[in-house]
């Protein structure tokens, strides 16, 4: 519903009830908010109401304020959806009307919106998964490791452009083999984008290293490469240079690897690529996830493809791979007896998953351009307005949009961030499912005390995304329907936002 229909919605409680049958109609959402000349609602009246009034022969001159009634049942600005699904429940009704604290209603939930949740990011089948998961029953590889574990390699490796790929349970697995691969031991310093989840730099205290972290840059909301060069020269002066640079792909954006990579080069510091939201992204016309000594990709549940859990180490090294191939299997010595000189983890993938993967990869085009065309709709629809910026996509960037992020703008940050969560609570109340920006490691309690690079001294970018910053519903299985229902949710609220600060300002 749109903030027009909304606003249709609201009608004087002394409406001849013959005019109120016509807005019924014209706003067919079943109900209408009758309200005083403050603004104050008075009567909930539903479809039901105005049918009865035509059975029984009301006359025309009759007002809302004459037809039988009863209180109307509101809620507050901070019900939760259970709340009030509950008290839908509880009453057989199918609207609750939302006031705020004089009493005016500010919005309406209904109970097939609250029926019907809009995910995040949810998981996108297409038709081969299930063919090649059949197939691993009909020949019994339920085992790790298979035929389609290699396939899935293969497939993958020759998709992005790597020489080889190793598949593994989760990108979390995969970033802490990459890190041991590098030679990463306990005491070390390890580099990481600051504004990312916490999969990327969890990895780094596995193997009791130290996290530095690095600020993001405006123009791709990625490792800023200023602070990255100041990182450095701290680092060679406090004679801790990284052992390497975590790099992430945030949202499904490249970081801008052609001013990121020569400053890792110049002081012979490897680079670990976090692709796990960018599968099927572009850099400069390169496969997202093919720039670092080693890269990573993620197939958890929401990311762009899925295998459920799982994760792909991929790298153009053959040596390293061969190396994480052993540590991911418990580090077997070749003897027929099981014989171990160093500690291994069991990271591989099933042949089951690979299966699904395989699948999958088939359709990544498809889904990275699904993702894509949300994001359009998305900023289509938001064109006029000027209180909203887009992660921008940078010059010879084509990102995945995995998830459609912005970040508000005007006002102070203490301003933005009350906007945000006010945006974020409205749609929770929809049961539209959005976020937070990536609350920044250097924020986390986790990585309290580790050392940060801002971009610039004294302008901390990762922290005014975290605190301005939503993720937008994005799945590539969106149906239009549930697009534009989050859009006129948007519009509503960012528009009842503006309103109130005119009013204010006035
Ligand atoms: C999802 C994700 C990971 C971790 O991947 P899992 O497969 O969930 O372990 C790491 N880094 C980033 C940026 C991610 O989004």
């Amino acid at each position: 519903m749109n903030a027009d229909t909304f606003n249709a919605l609201c009608v004087p409680v002394n409406l001849p009830w013959k005019q109120a049958l016509t807005v019924m109609d014209d706003t067919a959402q079943g109900v209408l908010l009758a309200v005083d000349p403050q603004g104050r609602l008075l009567r909930t009246i539903t479809d039901g109401d105005l049918r009865r009034a035509v059975l029984g022969d009301v006359p025309d001159s009759k007002t809302l304020a004459d037809l039988p009634g009863r209180e109307p049942l509101v809620a507050d600005e901070n019900a939760t959806p259970a709340q009030l699904q509950e008290r839908m429940n509880a009453l057989s009704i199918q609207h609750v009307p939302v006031v705020d604290a004089a009493g005016r209603p500010i919005d309406l939930v209904s109970a097939r919106e609250l029926a019907s949740r809009i995910w995040l990011s949810s998981p996108h089948l297409g038709e081969e998964e299930s063919v090649f998961v059949e197939e691993a029953f009909r020949t019994n590889w339920i085992a790790p490791l298979g035929p389609h574990v290699d396939g899935f390699e293969k497939e993958l490796a020759a998709h992005v452009g790597m020489g080889h790929a190793a598949a593994v349970s989760s990108g979390t697995a995969a970033i802490h083999l990459g890190l041991l691969l590098l030679g990463v031991k306990p005491g070390d310093t390890v580099f990481c984008s600051s504004l990312t989840f916490v999969g990327s730099a969890n990895p780094i205290n596995y193997c009791g290293a130290r996290p530095v972290f690095i600020d993001s840059e405006p123009q791709t909301w990625n490792m800023s490469p200023q602070a990255l060069a100041r990182a450095f020269e701290w680092a060679q002066r406090e004679n801790r240079l990284p052992r390497c640079v975590v790099i992430v792909n945030l949202y499904g954006q490249n970081a801008d690897m052609d001013a990121l990579l020569p400053i890792c080069e110049q002081y012979g510091v490897p680079v670990l690529e976090d692709a796990a939201e960018s599968l099927g992204a572009k850099y400069k016309g390169r496969a997202s996830g093919s720039f670092g000594q080693l890269s990573i990709y993620s197939f958890n549940g929401n990311k762009i493809i899925t295998t459920s859990g799982g994760g792909m180490l991929v790298s153009n090294d053959a040596a390293l791979m061969a190396r994480a191939r052993k540590l991911s299997t418990q580090a077997r010595e070749p003897a027929a007896h099981y014989e171990h000189v160093e500690t291994g983890f069991n990271y591989r993938m099933s042949n089951v998953l690979a299966g699904i993967g395989r699948g999958q990869l088939k359709v990544l085009e498809d889904r990275v351009r699904a993702r894509r065309r949300v994001f359009e709709r998305y900023r289509e629809a938001l064109a006029g307005r000027s209180d909203i910026a887009w992660q921008p996509e940078g010059e010879g960037q084509y990102a995945t949009r995995w998830l459609t992020c912005f970040a508000l703008t005007g006002g102070d940050p203490a301003d933005r961030s009350a906007r945000r969560d006010r945006l974020l609570h409205a749609l929770e109340r929809h049961a539209v499912e959005a976020r937070p920006v990536w609350k920044p490691m250097h924020m986390q309690p986790l990585f309290a005390g580790a050392p940060y690079f801002e971009h610039a001294p004294g302008e901390d970018v990762s922290r005014a995304l975290f605190e301005a910053g939503v993720c937008l519903p994005s799945g590539s299985n969106m149906s239009d329907a549930d697009l534009e229902r989050v859009i006129g949710l948007l519009l509503r609220v960012l528009g009842r936002d503006q309103a109130d600060k005119e009013r204010a300002a006035a």
